[in-house]
């Protein structure tokens, strides 16, 4: 069986190298997402995860992360989390347990204490002056001003799937605002019989479809994964219409095959066995097929 990952954004261009890596070297899907994801969440150049991450409406850096075993599927997810170094490390850690899957604000800040996960105050100098000059401006309702998430899906050669995401949602939010990262079935889904997708994006939109786990849906009816992506997204553009606000995918069938679909211009990142990590732009197009071309030289593509 051979391995593959996929990952949102060019942002994730080094954590997927570092992630296929793992992978090449007969490493596990569990192991190999973390890494792509905390190579991200501890880049203060990107501002909508993990340290340097843009702040809510109060002047907090609050995380959001999920993870998913597709083989148990077993989930951990935190929600508002402040001032710790990795939530998608602490969302992993949380998967065994019988309960208690799903910890939000001071209670995941309680639980990482406890167990001696790494502090970090993600407010960096950088965030904050912007944050300072911007934060009487309605920005949270004018999208992909200052949001996204990094988003892994891999497939390790014994063919188990594992997603996880991380986020610091949307740039001046309530303080409290939990999004579809978190959210198995929303921001992520993964069954190793069937396959995986997850969802960057306006988290209330994604939420109210459910997508991750519509993908996998479409796909354990036996649609091919690219279709599968294109459907699920079409299908929720159709029920909430034409003002639909943006969300982009990415899916991954149990074979390691890939898919995503946009609604508007997404770079992502694939590594596959034998291959070295590319970068992609997918784009919506007219037939309804999104359009995936390969960018040769990241440095031609100005977004993160
Ligand atoms: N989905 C994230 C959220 O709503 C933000 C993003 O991916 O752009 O919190």
């Amino acid at each position: 069986m051979s391995w593959s990952v996929i990952s949102t954004w060019k942002m994730s261009l080094e954590g997927n190298r570092k992630a296929g890596r793992i992978l090449e070297s007969h490493g596990t899907a569990g192991d190999a997402v973390l890494l792509g994801v905390q190579d991200v969440e501890d880049n203060p150049a990107f501002h909508s995860v993990g340290y340097s991450g843009l702040p809510d409406a109060g002047g907090h850096v609050t995380l959001d992360a999920g993870y998913m075993d597709g083989d148990t599927l077993e989930f951990g997810a935190v929600g508002c989390l402040e001032g710790y170094r990795s939530p998608a490390a602490i969302a992993r850690s949380l998967i065994h347990y019988p309960y208690n899957n799903f910890l939000v604000g001071e209670g995941a800040a309680a639980y990482a204490e406890n167990h001696g996960f790494e502090k970090r105050d993600n407010l960096t100098k950088d965030s904050a002056e912007r944050y300072l000059r911007e934060r009487n401006l309605n920005q949270t309702h004018s999208s992909y001003k200052g949001h996204d998430t990094v988003c892994f899906l891999a497939r390790d050669e014994k063919g188990t799937i594992v997603s996880c995401t991380s986020t610091s949602g949307l740039y001046l939010k309530e303080h409290g605002r939990v999004g579809d990262t978190p959210l198995p079935g929303c921001g992520y889904y993964a069954d190793s019989t069937i396959g995986a997708a997850a969802a960057t994006g306006v988290g209330e939109e994604i939420m109210k479809g459910a997508l991750s786990r519509a993908v996998v849906d479409l796909m354990a009816q036996g649609m091919h994964v690219q279709e599968a992506a294109d459907k699920a997204l079409a299908d929720l553009k159709e029920r909430l219409g034409e003002n639909i606000r943006p969300i982009s995918l990415i899916a991954m069938d149990k074979d390691g095959n890939t898919g995503v679909s946009t609604t508007l211009a997404f770079p992502f990142c694939v590594a596959k066995e034998g291959g070295d990590t590319e970068l992609y732009l997918a784009e919506p197009s007219e037939t309804g097929i999104t359009s995936i071309r390969k960018i040769e030289d990241p440095s031609e593509l100005s977004m993160d």
